[in-house]
């Protein structure tokens, strides 16, 4: 009851949660000697051990510890305001159960447990501190990251470092710009990821905090090489090695990926393949860094001149991945993709290395939407965070005249407005790119892929055909070698404009790569889709002569079309794009400048 608390024990207590995220064993400490006083503050004592005992402890007595605080706030009495610190009590006990859970591997169940807290939350309008929601929004960000909820992961992170912001304190904002750093990371987003590393690596070492150390000067070395600077990745390594003093004791070992990284970068094969020995135990018993250090070990091994063994290593590992259903970050995979790639070249295998080349870039284009993504949100939260720094500044200003207030909150509402647009105009922009061919201006395959099954199921849904066309320019090779690559390029883009110009708005039209498109026209059967084709055929083939960069003039092309029905030819954008390859495939047997609609027969009408 709160009007036993003695002071000494209610500091004890904001220690305890200062040091939570500070030193989670000095905490815990804390804790456990509130817990023995037996007194009012007894269930936050115990609230105290679990928290500790679940992120850096055993679990059984995190188990123990939450049992007793779970039983500790339910005995509190109803007067006093005990009801809604019971509740409250309650629901951080869940909160330090989700993180038990996801400890343990059951992400889905630490997520419905998070929820059904949010609901309760919302019900009993229960209310959390400062530090409780970083806690909060801290672990509903790592279960979501867990989870691949990646918008989600992000908004949980950025509430996490603001409501860290507003605790005043080091453990939470240190904990805060390490987690967010480490995402940013995650999502290939390299400058924030690099900006919140070295601001959390400079933190940590400020007010000791040991383990964000550790982790933030080895995210660093990963960041460093990602963006292509390997010197820089190699200083850190130095730091990391050079500072014991300020690791926790014996961390160096679960760092020795990142280190036989930096090594690697700079051509350091012996440190490297010293390091890669220490971290291969863990890296394939937990499975966490298997690729990491799969794709390490083949670069050792090609390095060396060894290409078959380093094909074989990263063969293995993929297998492994599969049969033990790992999903490690996409980086890691499009690494180990690259370097299988470069084996299988050395090897003259020219079909796999294309594969894998092929499936490393879709790796790739994968992580440059997500940093655009994560880009976005990194600035939208930045200017949320100044708001409300400069809100706070505007009332502690208490000097000022209400008139001086109102003028300089317009100016503020101003600058956040204008600074909105600014966000909004670079996330538009950076959308854009992750999303358009740049030569012709066309949407790309991304773009194509991840709007394609929507406008299948509209057309489902609405029973009406969709017709679905893979064009591709004929003899383009011999218009580049006759004429160069810059006419070439010329030739895509006026067929590109051509293209925009015939096709109605509502159809979808991209660049599938190299001289072939794609176009979904909704609403359209094989007749209409073939007599708009032949149209723009005979306009491509008519198109006047134009002057291109060498003052050569470049005759009308042609094009030849493969032409299939959505549901009849298959009911994904996948079945449908082999079929329309099949149809342009006999076009281009025929004779070329031709469009060819696949037979009746094919794929069953399956929807
Ligand atoms: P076919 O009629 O059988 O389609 O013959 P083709 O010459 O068009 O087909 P092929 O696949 O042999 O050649 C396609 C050429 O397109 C080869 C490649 O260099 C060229 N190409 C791919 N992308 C671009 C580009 O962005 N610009 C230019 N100028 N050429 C490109
Ligand atoms: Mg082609
Ligand atoms: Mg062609």
């Amino acid at each position: 009851m709160p009007g036993e608390i003695s002071p000494t024990a209610a500091a004890a207590l904001a220690r305890a949660w200062e040091l939570s995220y500070l030193d989670p064993q000095a905490a815990g400490a804390l804790g456990r000697r509130l817990a023995a006083s037996g007194g009012a503050l007894a269930a936050d004592g115990w609230l105290q051990v679990a928290l500790a005992e679940v992120r850096s402890g055993d679990e059984t007595t995190a188990q123990e510890a939450m049992r007793c605080a779970r039983e500790a706030y339910e005995a509190l009495e109803d007067r006093d305001g005990g009801a809604a610190q019971r509740a409250r009590g309650l629901a951080l006990v869940d909160e330090v159960l989700a993180i038990h859970l996801r400890r343990i591997g059951d992400y889905e169940g630490s997520a419905r447990l998070q929820a059904e807290i949010d609901e309760r939350i919302a019900a009993q309008g229960l209310a959390y501190d400062a530090m409780q929601r970083f806690l909060a929004h801290n672990s509903r960000a790592i279960t979501a990251k867990v989870l691949g909820r990646v918008d989600e992961a992000l908004r949980h992170y950025h509430a996490a470092a603001a409501a860290a912001e507003a605790t005043g304190w080091d453990g939470p904002r240190i904990t805060a710009l390490s987690n967010l750093g480490g995402y940013h990371q995650d999502l290939f987003n390299l400058e924030d990821a690099r900006a919140l590393s070295e601001q959390a690596l400079a933190a940590a070492r400020k007010a000791g905090a040991k383990p964000v150390v550790a982790t933030a000067a080895s995210n660093l070395i990963i960041i460093h090489h990602a963006a292509g600077d390997a010197r820089a990745a190699r200083a850190m390594a130095d730091f990391l090695v050079g500072h014991p003093d300020e690791l926790v004791p014996g961390v160096l070992e679960r760092h020795a990926l990142p280190l036989a990284l930096a090594h690697l970068g700079v051509g350091e094969l012996d440190e490297a393949e010293r390091y890669l020995q220490a971290g291969a135990v863990g890296a394939i018993a937990d499975g966490d860094g298997m690729t990491f250090w799969g794709w390490l070990r083949a670069r050792c091994l090609l390095a060396r001149g060894h290409a078959a063994a380093a094909r074989e290593v990263a063969e293995q590992i993929l297998l492994e991945r599969r049969e033990r259903r790992l999903s490690d970050q996409p980086y890691d995979l499009m690494e180990l993709h690259r370097v299988l790639a470069d084996a299988c070249e050395r090897l003259d295998d020219t079909r796999a290395a294309l594969a894998c080349v092929r499936h490393a870039q879709a790796l790739y284009e994968q992580l440059v939407g997500r940093s655009a993504r994560a880009r976005y949100a990194a600035l939208q939260v930045s200017h949320q965070l100044a708001q409300a720094r400069r809100e706070r500044d505007l009332a502690v200003d208490s000097r000022r005249s209400a008139e001086d207030d109102r003028r300089r909150l317009a100016e503020l509402n101003a600058a956040l407005q204008a600074q909105v647009a600014q966000t909004e105009r670079l996330h538009a922009q950076l959308r854009e790119q992750a999303l358009r061919d740049p030569l012709t201006g066309l949407h790309n395959r991304r773009y194509l892929f991840e709007t394609a099954p929507a406008m299948l199921e509209l057309a489902r849904r609405q029973g009406q055909p969709l017709a679905v066309v893979l064009m591709d320019l004929d003899h383009f090779k011999l218009i580049n070698d006759t004429y160069g690559h810059a006419a070439g390029d010329a030739v895509l883009q006026r067929f590109g404009t051509l293209l925009t110009g015939t096709l109605r708005r509502s159809d979808l039209v991209c660049r599938h790569g190299g001289e072939e498109f794609v176009a979904l026209m909704p609403e359209t059967d094989g007749d209409a889709a073939q007599a708009l084709l032949a149209r723009l055929l005979e306009e491509f083939q008519q198109l006047p002569p134009e002057a291109v960069p060498g003052r050569r003039r470049l005759p009308g092309g042609s094009f030849s079309a493969g032409v299939v029905l959505f549901p009849r030819h298959g009911n994904t954008l996948e079945q449908l794009l082999s079929r329309a390859d099949r149809a342009l495939y006999a076009a281009k047997n025929q004779g070329r400048a031709r469009i060819e609609q696949a037979p009746r027969t094919g794929f069953g009408s399956l929807v």
